[in-house]
């Protein structure tokens, strides 16, 4: 069977939009003492953002890594560089480069 796009009711997305803001505000929260928490609750956070297709906000885009998916705190686990009206991040854990729009 396939499966149809349909998009999730609006009520449904904006809780699901509030639990992915509540879970990066925990890990937040955790990361000091549970780092692999905070990777947990991210992981979770992109999991209800895939199935309610909501977006994960933009300023909580960089919150965590791309390609590992972890948590990341400037100056413990990545380090941030402006270059050229971007923000670069780099992922300590995995190395990866990210790069976003800076803006004012
Ligand atoms: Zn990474």
């Amino acid at each position: 069977m396939k499966r149809k796009h349909i998009k999730k009711p609006e009520k449904q997305r904006k809780i699901a939009l509030e639990r992915i803001t509540i879970l990066f505000s925990e890990a937040k929260k955790i990361f000091k003492e549970e780092p692999k928490l905070a990777d947990k609750y991210i992981k979770l956070a992109r999991k209800i953002s895939m199935k309610y297709k909501v977006k994960i906000p933009s300023t909580l885009k960089r919150r965590y890594c791309k390609h590992c998916h972890k948590y990341l705190v400037p100056g413990t686990n990545v380090r941030v560089r402006t270059h050229k009206g971007h923000m670069v991040y780099y992922c300590l854990s995995c190395k990866h480069i990210m790069r976003f729009v800076y803006k004012k």
